[in-house]
């Protein structure tokens, strides 16, 4: 080969592979992101196979792994098998654990304006909830308040209203909640405490023990359905409705900044779509369980469900705007977020009371 041809070949060369690197570097850049793998651990705060909720978070995982093509792997633990289930909020935010799954309300003692994003007494109902987060300016008051502790928070189901709760004896009037012993989490019990109500927590691991043993009068848990897998038709027959103390739980995905901040754009989407298909699914498999539970306990079970008398709800919604008022004083952020979620419901209620409900009773 001469020594021209040599040169021309050396020249060609470095040319080509200059020129292939400079028009190849997106790709080259896009296909190494493609090619990075992601493994992230989320704990929840259910215990192991708790229906439908932690079944959600194992469906948030397969989902994610499959639409990523397996370049992000959650593995996914219930509460206590690596983090307690109610130390997840810190573990989050420490960044001990990637992904928290659980209620808002249950940090009520760290950040108290979450607990408007858990559950109302007397508040809006999960459709109107929804709205609000979604198209109403809540997510990003949700975010805000959840910032400071580098969670970026997501919706992660919704229960609907739940039951009322489980009643050893009849409630005819609100003197006979005056010393009950009852088992209510979040701002519903402290609204019973108001009530003169001896209110008692409990995990849901304890409910049906304390309720049949008699260490509890009184429990509330979630719905038909996951009252009747607790067994607690079998502790107390009267299962008192509405659920005023929890007319929809909003339940939350957690990821800490850190760890978001690492995914690329596109996994970022992956996860915010399965969250949200995950947030809808838990709706809608508890409507549909809840139904053929409610039936089962009247007719199998010999449940007396009947509604709390008109007078008792009358009262307790006068505590409810006692305790609201009192959280709203003793915490800024409380008050922004009460305003806000206030504007919204009563305006949304106005619309309801003509569609939903006046629907309800027509059909
Ligand atoms: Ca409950």
């Amino acid at each position: 080969m001469s020594v021209k041809r040599r040169d021309f070949l050396k020249k060609f060369s470095l040319g080509a592979a200059t020129l292939s690197t400079v028009l190849a570097r997106p790709s080259v850049v896009n296909a190494q992101s493609k090619a990075q793998k992601f493994n992230l651990k989320l704990t929840t705060t259910w215990p192991p196979k708790t229906a439908i909720l932690q079944e959600a978070a194992e469906r948030f995982s397969k989902m994610v792994r499959v639409a990523s093509g397996g370049r992000l792997r959650i593995k996914v633990f219930a509460g206590g098998e690596l983090i307690p289930a109610l130390g997840a909020f810190d573990a989050v935010s420490q960044g001990n654990i990637q992904m928290g799954v659980g209620s808002p309300y249950y940090w009520a003692g760290k950040v108290p304006a979450a607990q408007f994003f858990g559950s109302m007494p007397f508040g809006m109902n999960a459709q109107q909830f929804n709205a609000w987060m979604i198209s109403g300016g809540g997510q990003q008051l949700w975010e805000e308040i959840y910032k400071p502790f580098n969670l970026v928070p997501f919706q992660f189901g919704n229960t609907g209203v739940q039951t009322g709760g489980w009643f050893k004896k009849e409630i005819k009037s609100a003197a006979d909640l005056k010393g009950l012993k009852i088992r209510a989490p979040g701002l519903g019990g402290k609204v019973l405490a108001k009530a003169g109500a001896n209110v008692v927590l409990l995990p849901g691991s304890e409910v049906y023990t304390s309720l049949e043993r008699g260490a509890v009068d009184a429990a509330e848990w979630i719905g038909p359905y996951h009252d009747e897998k607790l067994g607690l038709h079998r502790a107390a027959k009267f299962c008192y409705y509405p659920g005023w103390q929890e007319p929809s739980s909003n339940l939350e995905l957690t990821i800490n900044s850190k760890a978001w901040g690492s995914l690329p754009k596109d996994l970022q989407a992956i996860v915010k779509a399965a969250a949200a298909d995950c947030s809808n699914w838990t709706l809608s498999r508890s409507e549909a369980e809840n139904g053929a539970a409610l039936s089962r306990l009247r007719t199998k079970h010999k449940v007396i469900v009947q509604k709390f008398p008109t007078e008792v709800l009358k009262i307790l919604k006068g505590h409810r705007d006692s305790v609201i008022s009192e959280l709203v004083k003793a915490d800024p952020l409380s008050a922004k977020v009460e305003k806000a979620y206030r504007n919204f419901s009563e305006e949304v209620q106005k619309w309801s009371e003509i569609s939903e409900e006046s629907y309800s009773q027509t059909r």
